[in-house]
């Protein structure tokens, strides 16, 4: 029979690619989601789908009791830098409480196995490019710092209750299932690639490119774009990995190649074959110049061999899921 991994934001971005992904691979997969920022259409159909707030301890058990689930993937927490800065308490209230009633259901249920989504952001601004999995974590927003505090909690938790975890730390998440069936689609939108995609499509006049002053070759930031399906594999390898007996760990993810903001701008436009109108802004505050991963653990340890190596690629994916749903999945 089928191992039962639950996906908790099964119904946001990479959520849903997660569970695509779980599936295609023959796991069975119980999708737990709130709606908060996921989508009732980016539910899989062959997933089991529980809408409900991770922060709820009830409903958790209520789950667990039900369904024979071996292993957590963590996915659902707020990740919008700036709404974070106004609004920290939201981030810790959701990220961290969520967090903590997660584990007291997994204990309680003796579930031994939880991948969890962490982020560059834990990083702040690094000293060193790229940045290694035991660069100093130094976040410089609440965003940032309250997946810092979640890796720090699985630490205590394995060591108190056996409880094992990997931490991935993505860089930049970007593209779509290639067949453009599920994509990205946040309210509000932040994320570079698909705002120069709904530039491209007209629905707004020009990219703005915030700032033109950093110290990289071109002076806009530089950012290592990964693959959400590369990025999928990878926390399906943790499992194994931990499954396998191995010990907690951590592991920064990304292509390790670095472009910067009008390098993507040019590829979009390559991609896109459209003009695709920008203009530098000011800066958009708390960006570092440039982060790039260092991913070499993550392929030696866990074997993980992203499919994704041109960023063309990954942004015609990202592109054929804007052509098939310009307004993303138009169910809020
Ligand atoms: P998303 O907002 O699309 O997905 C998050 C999902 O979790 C949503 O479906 C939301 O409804 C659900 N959710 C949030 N709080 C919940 C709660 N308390 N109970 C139940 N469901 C809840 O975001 P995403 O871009 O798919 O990011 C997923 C994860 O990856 C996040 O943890 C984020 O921090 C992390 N991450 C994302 C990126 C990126 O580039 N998108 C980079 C690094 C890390
Ligand atoms: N960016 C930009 N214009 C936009 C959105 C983003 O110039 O409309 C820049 C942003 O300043 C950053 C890069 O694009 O340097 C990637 O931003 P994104 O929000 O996609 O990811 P982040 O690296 O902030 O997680």
């Amino acid at each position: 029979m089928a191992e039962t991994i639950m996906v908790a934001g099964g119904a946001g971005y990479i959520g849903s690619h997660m569970v695509h992904q779980l599936i295609t691979d023959g796991y069975d997969v119980v999708i737990v989601d709130n709606l908060s920022t996921g989508h009732r259409k980016a539910v899989n159909p062959q997933a089991r789908f529980y809408e409900g707030d991770t922060r709820d301890g009830q409903f958790l058990d209520e789950v667990f009791t039900k369904e024979n689930i071996t292993a957590v993937i963590h996915m659902d927490a707020f990740s919008i830098v700036p709404e974070s800065v106004q609004n920290p308490l939201k981030y810790f209230d959701n990220n961290v409480i969520g967090m903590i009633k997660l584990f007291e259901a997994m204990q309680a249920h003796a579930i031994k196995y939880l991948v969890f989504s962490s982020t560059a952001a834990t990083f702040g601004q690094p000293e060193q490019s790229p940045v290694g999995d035991n660069s100093p974590q130094k976040p410089i927003n609440p965003y940032g710092e309250s997946k810092l505090m979640m890796e720090q909690m699985m630490k205590w938790v394995d060591q108190a209750y056996g409880i094992k975890s990997v931490a991935l730390r993505y860089f930049n998440a970007a593209g779509a299932l290639a067949d453009g069936s599920i994509g990205e689609d946040h309210q509000p939108e932040t994320h570079l690639i698909p705002i120069i995609l709904r530039t491209a499509m007209g629905e707004q006049d020009k990219l703005k490119i915030y700032g033109n002053d950093y110290q990289t070759p071109d002076g806009t930031n530089v950012r290592d774009y990964v693959h959400i399906i590369d990025l999928a594999q990878a926390h399906i390898l943790a499992l194994k990995y931990l499954q396998a007996g191995n010990p907690s760990d951590a592991f920064n993810l990304g292509s390790s190649h670095g472009f910067s903001v009008q390098e993507i701008l040019q590829a979009a436009r390559t991609v896109t074959n459209k003009e695709i109108p920008a203009e530098f802004a000011p800066r958009r505050g708390g960006d570092p110049d440039i982060l790039v991963a260092d991913s070499s653990r993550a392929k030696k340890v866990l074997g993980w061999k992203p499919q994704y190596d041109n960023i063309h690629d990954i942004i015609q994916t990202a592109w054929t899921w804007k052509q098939k749903h310009p307004q993303g999945y138009q169910d809020k």
